[in-house]
């Protein structure tokens, strides 16, 4: 295992470098089935796509069922199937980044498989990383798989409309999350009423902003 990481970590870092070299900031999506991730795609296209180029990697089991979703909006969508593979790895997004211009691009997102172990074991060159908790899966989740929340750079807790029908305690969700991960930026939105997802847009403009100011200074 140590060694397949080693590889992966080794491609994973030429990944981020043809990023990077064209000023593409990378998220790497992670969350359960049906946290909200494909989701929080469409929402975050919809109301970016005209103030960036956006690119989408979708990563499924089976089917492209999550890819004809994003086609719609227009936006570029490379569909990989794992064929029973839990996660994704640097070597797929290397092969996938093959198929977009990423001279044009601004933001790539990568949507993981859906499960809250393999994906947070693989590095695939992203530049941060999104962990997607809805509270129908329970406030236990952080504190039974810590690695995926210790290793985001973004925690949203998702469906928060749903709060009043289930009895998900948000605040120990809340501090168990806090007690992980200290530094992530913490957002509790809703996909379906948008509650909270100006924080997450605004967190996007940021980190995109970023990215293509290093390689302007890089180009100086
Ligand atoms: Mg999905």
């Amino acid at each position: 295992m140590a060694n397949i990481l080693e590889v992966n970590d080794a491609i994973a870092d030429q990944v981020g470098r043809r990023l990077a070299g064209n000023g593409v900031f990378a998220l790497n999506l992670m969350g359960s089935p049906g946290c909200g991730k494909t989701a929080l795609l469409e929402h975050t296209i919809a109301a970016l796509k005209d103030e960036l180029n956006i690119a989408v990697i979708e990563g499924d089991l089976y089917t492209d069922k999550d890819s004809r979703r994003i086609e719609v909006q227009g936006v570029p969508v490379v569909q990989i199937n794992t064929v029973g593979g839990c996660h994704l790895d640097a070597n797929m997004i290397n092969l996938a980044l093959d198929r977009l211009d990423l001279t044009q691009l601004d933001m790539l997102i990568v949507e993981n498989v859906g499960n809250l172990v393999c994906p947070a074991e693989f590095n695939i060159g992203e530049q941060a990383r999104v962990t997607v908790l809805s509270i129908t899966e329970g406030e236990d989740k952080p504190l039974k798989y810590p690695l995926i929340f210790k290793k985001a750079d973004v925690i949203m807790i998702n469906k928060i409309d749903l709060l009043p029908y289930t009895d998900f305690d948000l605040a120990a969700a809340i501090q168990d999350i806090q007690a992980l991960n200290a530094s992530a930026k913490l957002i509790t939105a809703s996909c379906r009423t948008g509650t909270g997802l100006e924080h997450w847009y605004d967190w996007l403009r940021t980190q995109v902003k970023k990215t293509g100011e290093v390689v302007k200074g890089c180009l100086k």
